[in-house]
């Protein structure tokens, strides 16, 4: 990326000399790949304004300086996704290595296999279950909810798992991760995670899967790599909104209800916490992540960032890093993680939706300004869909 600027009194001379320029609004994956479509493909001038010190968004990692390890700074991030598309897009800027994401999870001081599988099923009742046993084995715990569509998040789980698996390892979890009981969450959230009846432990089903060799702050990089765009950095458009012409064109990721003053009211959020420490020991914890079901346990996961490159020296340095993950009630001014897709919340985003689609030349994207709970490869497909219908030539 050409070197980033920090001092936004630039921005209104080169404004001047842009022709016709973009303003990209949030330098997350959706904002830096607009950008780089904008650029490389439309020739277009582009200025992202970010108001972190560095670009990336939630997908950031960086060298941690004392121990040489990529660290996550808002928590781990895998790349996976079953789209060819979306992989050829993205394989242009990074290499992926030949991590394949595994998860444990510590329930009632005991380790087993998350998502549920075969693996986690045996453990917990201590069975020699076959694959085509899981359901006869299962079926008087999980008929109470079968038949009918599920109502709730817990309805849901429990017709797939039954109730002892959902009370060892989605109860407690669930609750202290949305901080509301599982029957008022919407049944969607928990068909994130398959259940597998094999021994298969993969946390994600997806072909293609990996960490970025070089870390996400490279990827970053290469894809704000170009002339034509203008990154700023600890640049709020708040701050810089009276020098932008009513003329641009603005692609806008940042929260939705914010560009509008909050003026039908506040979305809600979930928030996160995280706590690092360092430790001079080869391996703490065994293995990237490790999640703790128990409601009792204020954290949800603790992640070991080191497991995400076994093939960088750092692996075998005698140090590590580590995170703990706390769900965080959320308020107007925190950090905004997870949307919370409720009936009145999705109401009063599709208000302010529909006012800012009405502003010529605005367009509304990534997680925060579509108020949607998406993984990188689907903030990446929509940030191409968005390119595609909206600017490309
Ligand atoms: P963001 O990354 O949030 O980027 C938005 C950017 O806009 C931010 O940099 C923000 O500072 C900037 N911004 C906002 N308002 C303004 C403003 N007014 N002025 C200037 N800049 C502004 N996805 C996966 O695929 N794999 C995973 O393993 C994974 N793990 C996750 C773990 C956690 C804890 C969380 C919360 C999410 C995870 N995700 C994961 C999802 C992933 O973080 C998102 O898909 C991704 O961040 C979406 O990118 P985005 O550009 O839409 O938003
Ligand atoms: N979940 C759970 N126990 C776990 C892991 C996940 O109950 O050990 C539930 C929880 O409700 C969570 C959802 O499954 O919100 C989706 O999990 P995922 O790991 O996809 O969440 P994310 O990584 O996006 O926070």
């Amino acid at each position: 990326m050409g070197t980033p600027l920090s001092d936004s009194s630039l921005l209104a001379p080169l404004l001047e000399v842009c022709r016709r320029p973009v303003i990209v609004v949030g330098s997350g994956i959706f904002g830096s790949v607009v950008a780089e479509r904008l650029a490389a493909d439309a020739g277009r001038d582009v200025i992202v304004l970010e108001k972190r010190s560095h670009v990336g968004g939630n997908s950031y990692s960086e060298t941690d300086p004392e121990t040489g390890i990529e660290v996550h700074r808002y928590g781990s991030h895998i790349f996976h996704t079953k789209s060819e598309k979306v992989f050829a897009y993205i394989s242009r800027f990074a290499r992926l290595n030949a991590y394949r994401h595994k998860v444990l999870t510590t329930s009632s001081g005991r380790v087993y296999a998350m998502p549920i599988s075969l693996m986690t099923i045996n453990a917990f009742f201590g069975k020699n279950l076959r694959p085509s046993e899981v359901d006869a084995f299962l079926a008087d715990s999980t008929e109470k909810y079968r038949a009918a569509e599920p109502a709730n998040l817990e309805e849901k789980a429990v017709s797939l798992i039954g109730e002892d698996l959902y009370r060892a390892f989605i109860r407690g979890y669930t609750a202290k991760q949305w901080g509301r009981d599982p029957k008022e969450l919407p049944a969607e959230i928990i068909t994130r995670l398959p259940v597998r009846h094999n021994y298969n432990t993969d946390y994600f089903n997806d072909p293609y899967q990996g960490i970025p060799l070089e870390g996400y702050g490279k990827l970053f990089e290469k894809l704000l790599d170009h002339p034509k765009i203008h990154t700023f950095l600890n640049t709020d458009y708040f701050d810089v909104r009276d020098v932008i012409p009513d003329s641009a064109e603005i692609v806008w990721t940042g929260m939705a209800d914010r560009l509008l003053d909050y003026k039908y009211g506040h979305l809600e959020w979930r928030s996160l916490r995280f706590e690092w420490e360092r430790f001079d020991v080869e391996d703490r914890q065994g293995t990237a992540v490790m999640n703790y079901a128990d409601e009792d346990v204020p954290w949800t996961r603790i992640h070991e960032f080191k497991h995400y490159h076994p093939e960088r020296p750092a692996f075998t340095s005698g140090k590590t890093v580590l995170c703990k993950e706390f769900p965080a009630a959320w308020k107007p001014g925190d950090e905004a993680y997870y949307p919370i897709n409720n009936g009145r919340n999705r109401k009063l985003y599709e208000k302010y939706a529909d006012e800012i689609a009405r502003r010529p030349g605005w367009h509304l994207g990534g997680r925060l300004g579509a108020y949607q709970y998406w993984d990188m490869d689907k903030a990446i497909e929509k940030a191409l869909e968005l390119y595609e219908s909206a600017f490309r030539p």
